[in-house]
């Protein structure tokens, strides 16, 4: 038995699922997750020594890499400053001014403490600035774990008659929810129609990376822009995994489409809990102490986690260039992969857009949350333990995103794609 074992089994009886957050723990590959000590570049060190190459990424906030020098030295400095002071600093300043400098149609920003944080408040927001209720959210997008977001479809498109997907999710809550499908207008429209005048708003994942990686089909946004433009709701970009990774701008800079509320995390922290929801000056002007939308938070805007996000974003900002190396790591990424499969003769579907891609062990292509769920999961799992041994460590789960760094160069990508040729080929 390992240490990673050893620690997992003591961490079972102290945390839920020996864990801080589910997907850690590697049920879906089934298997005692690695306890790391330390990370560099685009390698993790578990507790027994062994090295790997990481596309997880702590789940998308080192774009740049581990331990990058420009953020741990920034980080650094502020430390010795003190950890907290529950009062404006100039930081909170800055980074607002980065992020409105960056984003398309940001014109103020609200920091929080966590993407869930975000989107929770964002939603409270759209509610608060349309005096309506209901919300629309997609089948398979994942917007954090705040009440009203977990949700199951219910039986029939147009009906309010969703299910919470967690326990202790009041039923009255949910109901205010809908759930249309990913790339299919037309269900958003009828649930337009059927609840006229009464959406807040929609919130999308512009890129779904949380069931796997699913893109947007060409019009799709655009058509959600157009149809809340029509019905009076607001169009919520959840960023908190594409914000500062499709583009410096994100979403709405990379497909050309505007958003009323956009919600930042993962990224705009550096590897410190930070999230942000921002927007117009008119929506934002309605949160509190400007307006009637209340939200606070006691280490909101911490000092240290600024640093880390201002020179996280400010490297971005400063080395445009950075995306196009990124998006052609991941080319070659899924190019290699594609040709390991076919080589092997297993039926694999490889979607990518940028630094975000996602394998699915299926012949069809995969373009909703459907397709995405006939992968064949227990390849999925056999595929990830096949290259945990080899020294590479992927998402523990298939419906999440591998995500690429600017510390990924040639040698990790042949190690990777040596690797995966072994692994397809003993599936
Ligand atoms: C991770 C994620 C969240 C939740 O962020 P946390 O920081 O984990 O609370 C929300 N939305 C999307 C799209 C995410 O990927």
């Amino acid at each position: 038995m390992g240490r990673s074992e050893e620690l997992f089994e003591q961490a079972c009886r102290l945390l839920p699922g020996g864990v801080n957050s589910p997907v850690r723990a590697y049920r879906a590959v089934g298997m005692a997750p690695r306890f790391i000590t330390r990370a560099d570049g685009a390698y993790l060190w578990d507790e027994d020594g062994r090295r790997y190459i990481d596309y997880v990424c702590s789940w998308g906030p080192m774009i740049l890499g581990h331990n990058h020098p420009v953020i741990r030295e920034a980080v650094e400095r502020a430390v010795k400053d003190g950890l907290s002071f529950g009062a404006p600093t100039r930081r909170e300043v800055e980074i607002a001014r980065l992020i409105t400098e960056m984003v398309p149609h940001v014109e103020m920003v609200r920091m929080v403490n966590s993407g869930t944080e975000a989107v929770m408040s964002a939603v409270r927001l759209a509610r608060g600035a349309t005096g309506r209720d209901k919300i629309i959210k997609f089948e398979g997008c994942y917007h954090g774990h705040s009440d009203c977001l977990l949700v199951n479809a219910g039986s029939s498109a147009l009906a309010d008659d969703g299910r919470p997907s967690s326990a202790g999710v009041p039923q009255d809550i949910v109901r205010h929810t809908l759930t249309a499908r990913f790339n299919d207008l037309a269900s958003v429209e009828a649930l337009i129609d059927a609840w006229p005048g009464q959406i807040a708003c929609v919130i999308v994942e512009p890129v779904a990376a949380n069931m796997g990686v699913v893109g947007p089909a060409p019009g799709f946004l655009q058509g959600l822009r157009d149809l809340c433009d029509r019905s009076g709701a607001l169009l919520i970009f959840d960023e908190v995994i594409t914000g500062f990774r499709l583009a410096p701008g994100g979403a709405q800079q990379y497909f050309g489409v505007r958003a009323d509320l956009v919600t930042f995390g993962k990224i705009i922290g550096g590897g410190m809990p930070v999230g942000a929801y921002c927007g117009s000056r008119a929506l934002m002007e309605q949160v509190a102490p400007c307006g009637p939308v209340y939200q606070a938070g006691t280490l909101s805007g911490n000092p240290v986690a600024m640093a880390a996000g201002l020179a996280q974003l400010g490297y971005l900002r400063d080395h445009p260039d950075l995306y196009d190396r990124l998006a052609e790591t991941g080319r070659q990424l899924a190019d290699g992969l594609r040709a390991a499969a076919k080589e092997a003769g297993t039926a694999v579907t490889i979607n990518q857009i940028g630094s975000l891609l996602a394998p699915f062990f299926t012949p069809d292509a995969v373009t909703t949350f459907t397709d995405a769920k006939g992968s064949d999961l227990g390849r999925y799992a056999r595929y990830f333990r096949g290259m945990l041994e080899r020294g590479i460590a992927l998402a523990p789960a298939q419906f999440e995103a591998m995500f690429v760094s600017a510390a990924h160069g040639q040698m990790e990508i042949g190690a990777t794609l040596a690797a995966a040729r072994e692994v397809l080929r003993a599936l």
